[in-house]
């Protein structure tokens, strides 16, 4: 046997995600029933994970709760969202990103619009791995969940995720947590811890992606030339590699003359590290904080961009009137701002505070942004909207 200690043990971040009464709450008590007799978890009620506090994040109010459990091999923090629209906030303003899901479908209906709803939201924050539990199996029979799963996989494919090889697992939560039927009930859940375990990856830093560094700041060393400083992001830098300066309309080639971490000179740094880049050759009226100094023709400077968006409830802080197009506001990303606007898909007339709906973005200038990249639309300097890039526009 393969055991860590605690401190040894990798870190995840998973969810449930899926249609409202297919059973994620029921699952998620189920989970820290089962765990709790090897003393991987402490129990959490049905009712405890209901009453889920509520969490103000960038004025957003979304209830959520985060539950705390291990396997073996490792602990896991499991976000369990009381609603749909606690759902849909969490992922659009990225509170707690996860590394993978869980989607529970119940057997009895099969998927459903929220089931959908969530697997699209679930793509575009960049998640790859889903890993299904078939719930409800003790009121179908075996022909229904073999249809389930059909559907399920062919479902998976369709917004892009691996519909063939994605682990499915029937069983009834109900069940697990009541300790009944230990074949339908504990069997399944521990077999969905051992499928987390071996699915989802451990999170690592991207090392190998063509290299970001969204620009925190820049000044100039007298003699030497222009400094600008950032974390990296993703993949990793060379002294005297070649890059590109994106952002504020502008697009400008370059050589990294010096790297430097904590101060000193380093022929190399990756993701995770902020670092310090010496340009020769640039001048610092032409470098603006939000910026983003990647690796050459890695990304693609545009001003107009698809998004998803949700517009605060008037009682979380947000607007009091719709929006319907040709909607002017600063939108905030990582450290820039710039004027934006905002524009309806073309089969809504009208986004009410509370709503989210899909929107065409128009910035004043060129910026560089990533599919997933979140920003917030403020008025007057309150936020009124949280919102993720989709797709870049030519
Ligand atoms: P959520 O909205 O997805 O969190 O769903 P809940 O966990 O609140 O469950 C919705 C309803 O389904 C509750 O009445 C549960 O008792 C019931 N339920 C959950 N799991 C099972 C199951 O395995 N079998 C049956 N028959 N009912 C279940
Ligand atoms: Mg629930």
């Amino acid at each position: 046997l393969n055991y860590c200690t605690e401190a040894e043990k990798k870190h995840v971040n998973v969810g449930t995600i899926g249609h409202v009464d297919h059973g994620k709450t029921t699952l998620t008590a189920a989970i820290t029933k089962v765990l709790e007799k090897n003393g991987l978890a402490k129990y959490v009620s049905y009712d405890q994970i209901d009453k889920a506090p509520e969490e103000k994040a960038r004025g957003i109010t979304i209830n959520a709760a985060h539950i705390g459990y291990s396997t073996s091999k490792r602990s896991y923090a499991h976000t369990d969202c009381p609603g749909h629209a606690d759902f849909i906030k969490n992922m659009i303003s990225g509170v707690s990103q996860m590394d993978g899901a869980i989607l529970v479908v119940a057997a009895d209906d099969g998927q459903m619009p929220q089931t959908r709803e969530h697997l699209l939201l679930a793509k575009q924050v960049g998640i790859e791995k889903v890993v299904v539990y078939i719930n409800k199996a003790d009121l179908v029979d075996q022909e229904v969940l073999e249809l389930v799963e059909l559907e399920i996989r062919e479902l998976l494919d369709d917004f892009g995720f691996d519909g063939s090889n994605s682990p499915v697992i029937c069983g009834s939560a109900i069940k697990a947590l009541k300790g009944e039927s230990p074949d339908l009930g504990e069997k399944s859940v521990l077999q969905l811890l051992d499928t987390l375990d071996k699915y989802i990856p451990d999170p690592k830093r991207d090392l190998t992606s063509p290299f970001m560094v969204p620009i925190d700041n820049a000044f100039t060393v007298p003699g030497r030339g222009t400094v600008v400083v950032g974390t990296i992001s993703r993949g990793s830098l060379k002294k005297n590699g070649e890059a590109e300066l994106l952002g504020f309309d502008l697009d400008i080639k370059m050589t990294l003359s010096d790297i430097q971490v904590f101060k000193k000179s380093v022929p190399q740094a990756v993701a995770g590290e902020n670092v310090g880049i010496l340009l020769r050759s640039i001048r610092l009226k032409d470098i603006r904080r939000g910026m983003l100094l990647c690796a050459p023709n890695s990304q693609k400077l545009s001003n107009r961009f698809k998004a998803s968006i949700y517009f605060l409830a008037t009682n979380e802080g947000g607007r009091t009137k719709p929006i319907t197009g040709k909607y002017c506001q600063q939108l905030f990303s990582r450290t820039w701002n710039a004027p934006c606007r905002i524009d309806l898909d073309a089969n809504t007339n009208m986004l009410m505070p509370g709503d989210h709906g899909s929107v065409y973005l128009t910035l004043m200038w060129k910026m560089a942004m990533v599919q997933g990249q979140q920003f917030t639309v403020r008025e007057n300097n309150i936020t009124v909207a949280t919102g993720l890039i989709t797709e870049t526009l030519d």
